[in-house]
């Protein structure tokens, strides 16, 4: 059954710590006394990177409280500091086209995407833009067109896998994967086999006409073969196809996504997205995202704002 997403999913999927008896350990070896108030190092990792840059500790220390020393720094625009805090969060129930605008995002932020050409498509999901949501003839229209899609992704790979079957292709991709390794004098063997070698076009006469090289050859080849057809047949999938994503970004780099992705004029999926995203980081660490607004527009969707764009 193909699921059809409105609303991205959010998940926390990592944060850092902050080892106390190490930073207890650099505190007595420089002879200094930091006193804060928070203990989520998502704060707590961003304070002392700034202290170190002053050695604002002890009778140096002037804010003694995380909230403001931070407000300070995105005031002032210390962005670097901000760089020190970093979180992952993974996204599901987005768009292949959200994600296409997402990974322009380059400083700060790490990837790791779905496969299209490892993983079988056949039963992907979709997701439904926000200006089609709620029109049931426009999503009829769009949902004729996914399951269309799915059939003809179907098709295609079944059609392929069986062409990357044939005798010639299963040798070529044995060669393409090391299954068949070739030795000097031009014979090619398989390195876990017992026969000797054979050139190119004996392997293939086999691979046509004895059933157990046939066989094998499958058999070291299926991987191959079911990621060569799904990469031509994912061309027939549409910018909806659902897709999931593990990103890790800091504390400065959410910063500019939120602003970028929340702002009015950016695509309404995404700008849905860069507010859940807001939500949730204000949760995580309301010293470094506090300071955003989410706003509801007359259509109903949201946008953020703030004042300190671009710390
Ligand atoms: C509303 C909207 C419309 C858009 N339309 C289009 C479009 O039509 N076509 C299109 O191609 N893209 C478009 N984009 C994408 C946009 O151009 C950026 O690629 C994307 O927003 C990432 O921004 P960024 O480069 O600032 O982010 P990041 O790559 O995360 O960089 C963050 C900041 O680091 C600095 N930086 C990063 N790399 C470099 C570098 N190599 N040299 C110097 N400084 C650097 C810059 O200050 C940059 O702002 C659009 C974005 C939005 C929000």
């Amino acid at each position: 059954m193909t699921n059809y997403f409105r609303r991205a999913r959010v998940y926390v999927v990592g944060k850092q710590v902050m080892p106390q008896a190490d930073v207890q350990r650099f505190l007595d070896d420089e002879g200094a006394v930091w006193i804060t108030d928070t203990d989520n190092p998502a704060h707590r990792i961003p304070e002392l990177a700034g202290r170190i840059c002053y050695m604002s500790f002890g009778e140096k220390q002037g804010r003694k409280e995380n909230a403001p020393y931070l407000a300070n720094i995105i005031e002032v625009g210390h962005g670097s500091v901000l760089e020190h805090s970093v979180i992952s969060l993974l996204f599901t129930g987005i768009s292949r086209s959200l994600t296409h605008e997402l990974v322009r995002h380059r400083a700060g932020f790490g990837y790791s995407q779905l496969s299209q050409r490892y993983v079988d498509e056949t039963e992907a999901n979709f997701v439904v833009p926000p200006a089609i949501q709620g029109d049931t003839a426009l999503e009829g229209m769009l949902k004729d067109l996914c399951e269309q899609s799915l059939k003809v992704y179907g098709a295609l790979t079944d059609r392929l896998a069986e062409r990357m079957a044939a005798p010639q292709a299963l040798v070529d991709f044995a060669v393409k994967e090391g299954a068949l390794v070739e030795q000097p004098g031009g014979k090619f063997f398989m390195p876990d086999g017992d026969g000797g070698g054979k050139t190119l076009a004996e392997w293939q006469r086999l691979a046509g006409s004895d059933e157990a090289t046939q066989k094998q050859l499958k058999k070291l080849t299926i991987r191959a073969r079911r990621k060569s057809a799904r990469e031509a047949a994912r061309a027939v999938l549409p910018n909806a196809t659902e897709t999931k994503i593990f990103v890790t970004g800091n504390a400065r780099a959410w910063r500019h996504f939120i602003e970028m992705r929340g702002d009015t004029h950016a695509e309404a999926e995404i700008r849905a997205l860069a507010c859940d995203v807001c939500r949730v980081l204000q949760k995580e660490a309301p010293n470094l995202f506090g300071d955003y607004v989410i706003d509801r527009m007359p259509d109903g969707s949201e946008r953020t704002r703030t004042i300190h764009r671009k710390v």
